[in-house]
């Protein structure tokens, strides 16, 4: 028998090596800060009940039919009413829902690349976006970040070296980064897309699960400062994070020409949007329960990243080094190597395991040149008790073997 015969697009993309650790995550009692997702225990059940039940009681037919393509209108007007609360003026008609922002940035690739065209993303990125750019054949290369997100006249040289078809940034919380674009450089990235013409795409998942002060406003909201701009950018959203990943809702504001393109391709691809959920998700955001529901998620997670940042500081000082994020689910660490201690987070992330924790290794969120230093650790999910004794665990797993 011929072996099944793949499409060559497949051949440069892999199954990540971190989804290969997270089948050793079963192992009972472990603690994890390898997840990249919200606590479940932050869902607002009840506020979801309630409006599931409106959304089946005022517009069954709407929220069971198929639908339109670019979403569903109610929730389109909640979605730029969300975005305005926010200082970002968006049209309903001027935003698709998507199906996660995972779907947008599909559509992204699907409608900007070619085989061999280039894409600039910041080193680190979220690796799902590097395997989906290079589906579709683009040669991804990565932007270095500092503490104040992505390098400015870095990311410039590197666009007018390569002319890529666009530039992905996560700039508010970065995953993995933690890292937060300051606001002149966002100024000077919307500046940087109008003089170089080129696509800015803004993923924003994180950007209202601040701690303390709030973040600088995003591209988005900033384009109205810079004439221009708004040409250039795209913006990912997400209900995601802020309410349930599991509704698979997701939004992507363009110019007109890439949003009917991507509209087109979406049509191809799942039709639409569960028009239940979108339905359901409009009922809820109408019914006024986001902002309490924020705040809850804002303070249970700021108290867990302070306490992972205190034990962590405490218990491997100069052994791990890292930035305390201002919001967002994730910190970003690196060995250090202080003292003849482990410096690869890879073989760490394998005795870590043996020692009751997991984490993942930062390398595989490389585009080029990975950092085999780095790593990320998400308190998201793990109570306080848990994140001491996690740190605990790690700092023994760093130890072993090290001379004292
Ligand atoms: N972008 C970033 C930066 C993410 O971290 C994630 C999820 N972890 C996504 C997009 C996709 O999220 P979703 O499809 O659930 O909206």
């Amino acid at each position: 028998q011929p072996a099944m015969q793949f499409a060559q697009r497949l051949d440069h993309v892999e199954t990540s090596a971190i989804r290969e650790l997270f089948k050793l995550l079963g192992k009972p009692g472990i603690i994890s800060f390898a997840g990249g997702f919200p606590d479940s225990a932050m869902f607002d059940v009840e506020g979801l009940r309630e409006a599931a039940q409106r959304a089946l009681a005022d517009e069954p037919g709407a929220a069971l039919q198929y639908g339109a393509t670019e979403g569903y209108n109610p929730l389109r007007e909640q979605l730029a009413a969300f975005m305005a609360a926010k200082g970002a003026t968006v049209a309903p008609d001027g935003l698709i829902v998507t199906t996660g922002s995972q779907q947008a940035l599909d559509l992204i690739g699907k409608t900007l690349v070619d085989p061999g065209s280039t894409v600039l993303v910041e080193a680190p990125t979220f690796l799902a976006t590097i395997q989906c750019f290079r589906l579709y054949g683009a040669q991804v290369i990565g932007a270095p970040i500092d503490a104040q997100g992505v390098q400015v006249e870095r990311l410039e040289e590197l666009v007018v070296r390569h002319r890529p078809r666009f530039v992905y940034l996560i700039p508010t919380f970065g995953n993995p980064s933690g890292a937060t674009l300051s606001l002149q450089r966002r100024l000077r990235i919307l500046e940087l897309a109008v003089r170089t013409r080129t696509v800015i795409v803004e993923d924003d998942p994180y950007g209202d699960l601040y701690f303390g002060e709030a973040p600088p406003p995003s591209l988005l909201a900033l384009s109205d400062q810079v004439p221009g701009s708004r040409d250039w950018l795209v913006h990912c959203g997400s209900l995601s994070k802020v309410l349930s990943p599991g509704l698979r809702l997701g939004w992507m504001i363009a110019p007109a020409a890439l949003l009917a393109k991507a509209t087109m391709c979406k049509q191809f691809s799942d039709a639409h949007t569960s028009t239940f959920a979108q339905a359901t998700a409009a009922q809820y955001l109408r019914s006024g329960r986001m902002p309490a529901a924020l705040q809850r998620a804002r303070q249970v997670y700021a108290e867990r990243a302070r306490a992972m940042g205190e034990s962590l500081r405490q218990k491997l000082g100069e052994a791990l080094t890292f930035t305390q994020p201002g919001g967002g689910l994730f910190v970003w660490a690196r060995l250090s190597g202080a003292d003849g201690a482990l410096a690869d987070a890879g073989e760490l992330a394998r005795r870590a395991i043996e020692h009751g924790v997991a984490f993942v290794p930062g390398a595989p969120f490389f585009a080029t040149e990975p950092d085999r230093a780095s790593l990320r650790l998400s308190f998201a999910t793990v109570g306080v008790e848990q994140i001491r004794e996690g740190v605990a665990r790690l700092k023994a797993a760093l130890m072993q073997g090290t001379p004292s």
